[in-house]
């Protein structure tokens, strides 16, 4: 049996009591959730990282960076490296979310490098992939995502993959409102498995998380989540409300 996941991505949003308050609210929402294989992941922008990691009490609920530097340490102004964020009692970063490879150029070389870095450091990685739509229509999704996949795993071992989630985003869906129909997302996960196990081997492959992002929302997760190869999902918009999270932890029933 695969965890279940629901991760939020507060993206460039909250403040620090602001995001206080909403963890708090989540990791209260989780403790008379009793469901022991449902986790949520909670990834606020670094500063508020330390005190979110230590407002959240009930043992479901872990905390994730939105990023993370691909370099140790030193003359890098600006950035926060893997084992600062592992210092802040944060378990988790997602590497290469669309935005990141979009507006900061991130090469699949560079998340390949970052990835190395972050699980060096004992940091649990959401990876992500997904296609645009140009790329959609065209037919190369698939291929797309294999690419991804494989140049974002390059060199990273059996032990290390297994502190790998990945997050199936098709980017025509972030922010947007539209989301892929079920039957999409089914389809490029079930895809997703098969190229995980030509690199790793199909029962690793089958106890990989795969979470799908892309305009979750209470009302359309329901549908998505009863497919067999997604485990949950990455939540962007819908993670900034308490109501909306916690009704999306709560679509997988006991
Ligand atoms: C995301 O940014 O990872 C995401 C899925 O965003 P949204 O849910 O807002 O589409």
């Amino acid at each position: 049996m695969r965890r279940k996941i629901v991760a939020g991505n507060w993206k460039m949003n909250k403040s620090l009591q602001e995001g206080i308050d909403l963890a708090r609210a989540i990791d209260d929402h989780m403790m008379n959730n009793r469901r022991m294989d449902v986790e949520a992941i909670l990834c606020p922008p670094y500063i508020h990282l330390a005190q979110i990691a230590n407002t959240v009490k009930s043992g479901k609920v872990a905390v994730g960076a939105q990023d993370c530097s691909d370099k140790e340490s030193g003359a890098f102004t600006g950035e926060i490296s893997a084992s600062m964020i592992k210092s802040t009692g944060t378990g988790y970063v997602i590497i290469g979310h669309s935005e990141r490879r979009n507006y900061h150029n991130e090469t699949d070389e560079l998340l390949n490098a970052k990835i190395t870095e972050a699980l060096r450091n004992d940091l649990s990685v959401i990876f992500c992939c997904g296609e645009i739509l140009n790329e959609r229509e065209r037919g190369d999704h698939f291929d797309i995502v294999k690419s991804q996949i494989e140049k974002g795993l390059a060199g990273i071992s059996k032990d290390e993959f297994r502190n790998i989630i990945i997050a199936y985003e098709p980017v025509w869906a972030i922010g947007t409102g539209v989301t892929a129909s079920s039957e999409q997302a089914q389809e490029m996960h079930f895809f997703i498995r098969s190229v995980l196990s030509n690199i790793y081997n199909k029962k690793m492959a089958d106890e990989t998380v795969i979470l799908y992002g892309g305009s979750c929302k209470p009302s359309n997760s329901v549908e998505l989540f009863s497919m067999k190869d997604v485990d949950g999902g990455l939540i962007g918009g819908a993670s900034l409300n308490k109501e909306d999270f916690c009704k999306i932890i709560d679509i997988f029933p006991l």
